[in-house]
């Protein structure tokens, strides 16, 4: 067991205000209403290490899919100090274009990904335009570049990414999405990425209708709050609602980057 704890940071880059609750969840009684969605990049660092977890979309690809971007992911790093052309660590959650476009700006970078997630992005499945929709092209290539550079770390399953830094793959929503557990001072924190975009998807067990296997997801559910230790400190990869539940860094960054290594501001 490792002593390293981290700070970690939620830098909010994007939103869709115009979403609605269909669009969040399978079977539930929720076909109205408003449900906005935010989009994130996040940071682990202490004096020793900074990693960046999932790399965004940039204004081009927000605006072929109708999705605001305030703020490149660069840029959203460089207000917190973290120049994203000496980033070292980067873990891709999964291949989805909200999370693995702008590779380009991270020079120095190992890209950690799950096996499973390059073979599902680059194989048959693609043929499927249904299952294709959530990523592009040209993300999933400048990835197949990074491997032919020799800058991909592939992973399959379980895997340590740094002293108190873990992936976990968690199955349904991708082939290969891998969630990342954090040592901090407050405990075990899992950045749940896409095994679940809202606290109400894994806190209710309502199924996100991006899914390619439900019962992997379910299962995913619970296995985030295990690996917590506390559902408490499981934090979705997409809701609005972490902005309010957890601090922002500092009177400037309100609303853009948060600290979630710290008590949550719900008791
Ligand atoms: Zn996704
Ligand atoms: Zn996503």
């Amino acid at each position: 067991m490792s002593s390293d704890t981290y700070e970690i940071l939620a830098l909010k880059y994007a939103e869709l205000t115009t979403r609605r609750r269909f669009e969040s969840f399978v079977a539930a009684d929720d076909h109205d209403g408003p449900h906005p969605i935010d989009y994130f990049v996040w940071v682990i660092r202490n004096a020793d290490r900074t990693i960046v977890v999932d790399t965004g979309f940039d204004a081009a690809e927000g605006a072929k899919r109708g999705r605001k971007v305030d703020r490149a992911p660069a840029a959203a790093l460089e207000q917190i100090g973290v120049a994203a052309g000496s980033v070292e660590q980067v873990v891709v959650t999964h291949l989805h274009y909200d999370h693995a476009g702008t590779l380009g700006a991270f020079p120095k970078a190992r890209f950690h990904l799950q096996e499973a997630e390059m073979a599902y992005a680059t194989g048959p499945c693609m043929c499927h335009n249904f299952l294709r929709y959530p990523f592009t092209v040209e993300h999933v290539c400048d990835m197949v570049r990074n491997v032919y550079s020799g800058r991909v770390a592939f992973h399959d399953g379980d895997a340590e990414v740094a002293p108190g830094v873990t992936v976990h793959k968690i199955g349904g929503h991708s082939r290969g999405l891998q969630c990342v557990r954090v040592a901090t001072a407050t405990g075990p924190v899992v950045l749940a990425s896409d095994s679940s975009h809202y606290y109400e998807n894994f806190e209710q067990c309502k199924v996100f209708p991006i899914t390619i296997d439900i019962a992997d997801v379910l299962d995913g559910y619970v296995r985030l709050q295990a690996l917590a230790g506390s559902p408490r400190r499981v934090v979705p990869g997409h809701d609005p609602l972490v902005l309010k539940r957890y601090p922002a860094l500092n009177s400037q960054t309100q609303g853009i980057v948060h600290r979630l290594d710290v008590a949550r501001l719900d008791a």
